[in-house]
């Protein structure tokens, strides 16, 4: 496992989008989009939306979201102005027979807002878009500050999912990452979840922070596995001061080393597949029961900004808030990150598009394989030939070379008609994905932009 560690720890993308994000370019504008929302009109393609809540107190020195942190509570009265100014620009131009099957608030601290902003957003976004029966409502929430009412509120108001950021219980870490959560607060917030019938609770957990230990974490892994969430994200800190200011005062010494890490990692996945836990694509856990597990089996798992997700993978993504990514019949579309500049495009009738990316032919098609990679670590060539009108073994022929050294490594299987990830393989799916990203080939794209993949 040494040699391998060597062989591919290296930068990285998590392949949330296809192509990467540093692909996407500052000319794709709003004419694009409605562009994108007619093609989906035309198709009746059912809508998934998403709200982003960037606001919070702190910073949690691992943090990866956009945010703004602010202690004045006062901003949340532009920012909510602005969104319902963008709901409705947006919702004017979409067929509302479109059934939205999804919404997600993500932040940010999406329980920033108070119980009485929370119902007005949640009712805005309800008056202008019809929602099937069966919609998946979910909001992020931070155990540190939701309330009890916050919850009791988003449960009549139609949410029946929950997800909350744990990220490890011990105390050592808690501190050096600015993110003091006792494990008492993780607790009550779960319970008050199952009293008040939240259909799913998804918890996430991050490995690779500062004094994080084989054994710490496994301590934090069976307190998690007691409280018993029906998912678990288990994500690898993406270390990148360069990117994220607030990580540069994490002392790289206290990190685990990337052996700890996959140990860490390994670990994990036993513990949580001893305890009934489904392993999912590459960091996911869900309980059979879950409708994540479900979506696993039935081939409808998907990949999205979030992570795994399910039904996304028959819906058009559109995205609210500064930074929100909207994915729409193929096409990628981030809005502003500064908020005055979000604000000023709205206020004079705009969308506050900042880049995104028209995709290719050829990106869908490695995008439609990659995400296939990921969600079932199984790819049918005959699948991808009939979707895409190619003939794989030609079209590949330069991946399928260079996927050789996977398989001599055990990492891969490749047969006539399929690629399947070996159970050791899953560890370095990042890797694999990176053998079909046509920039990180032609080099277009400098991978040092990207966490380290172990
Ligand atoms: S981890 Fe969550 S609570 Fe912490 S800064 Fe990031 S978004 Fe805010």
């Amino acid at each position: 496992m040494k040699e391998l560690l060597q062989k591919y720890d290296r930068p990285g993308p998590r392949y949330t989008s296809y192509p990467t994000a540093p692909e996407w370019t500052t000319d794709v504008g709003e004419a694009n989009f409605w562009a994108a929302i007619e093609r989906g009109n035309h198709k009746k393609t059912p809508l998934s939306l998403y709200v982003h809540l960037p606001f919070c107190e702190e910073h949690c020195t691992f943090c990866g979201c956009s945010t703004v942190i602010t202690k004045k509570r006062a901003v949340t009265i532009p920012y909510l102005a602005h969104l319902f100014k963008e709901i409705d620009l947006i919702a004017d131009q979409v067929d509302t027979s479109r059934p939205v099957i999804q919404l997600h608030w993500g932040g940010g601290t999406p329980t920033y807002l108070t119980t009485n902003e929370i119902q007005s957003l949640m009712q805005k976004i309800q008056s202008r878009f019809q929602f099937s029966d069966d919609a998946e409502v979910s909001v992020e929430v931070d155990p540190r500050v939701t309330t009890l009412e916050q919850l009791t509120a988003m449960r009549k108001l139609g949410v029946n999912r929950i997800s909350m950021g744990v990220q490890d219980f011990n105390p050592k870490v808690q501190e050096a990452v600015n993110r003091i959560q006792p494990e008492s607060q993780v607790r009550q917030m779960i319970e008050w979840c199952r009293n008040l019938g939240f259909q799913s609770i998804n918890t996430d957990l991050i490995y690779g922070l500062p004094y994080q230990t084989v054994e710490s974490f496994a301590d934090t892994v069976s307190k998690l596995i007691a409280m018993q969430p029906d998912r678990v994200a288990l994500f690898n800190f993406a270390f990148v001061p360069w990117m994220k200011r607030q990580q540069q005062s994490m002392d790289p010494n206290t990190l685990p080393t990337p052996a700890d890490k996959l140990q860490i990692f390994c670990d994990a996945i036993q513990s949580f597949t001893d305890a009934d836990y489904l392993f999912i694509g590459m960091d996911h856990f869900a309980k059979a029961t879950d409708e994540m597990s479900q979506a696993l089996q039935n081939r409808s798992l998907a990949r999205n900004f979030q992570g795994y997700t399910t039904r996304m993978d028959k819906a058009d993504m559109i995205s609210f808030g500064i930074t929100a990514i909207s994915d729409i019949d193929g096409d990628y579309f981030q809005n502003k990150k500064v908020l005055t500049r979000y604000y000023s495009d709205l206020d004079s009738g705009h969308l506050a598009i900042e880049r995104g990316k028209i995709c290719s032919s050829d990106d869908l098609l490695r995008r439609d394989l990659i995400m296939d990679l990921f969600c079932n670590t199984h790819i049918h060539k005959s699948r991808i030939e009939k979707a895409h009108q190619i003939q794989f073994d030609n079209y590949f022929t330069n991946e399928l070379h260079d996927l050789q050294s996977f398989i001599d490594d055990g990492l891969v299987e490749v047969t006539q008609d399929a690629i399947t990830v070996t159970k050791r393989g899953r560890l370095l799916i990042r890797n694999i994905g990176m053998v079909f990203d046509k920039y990180l080939r032609s080099k277009a794209s400098s991978p040092q932009r990207f966490s380290r993949t172990i």
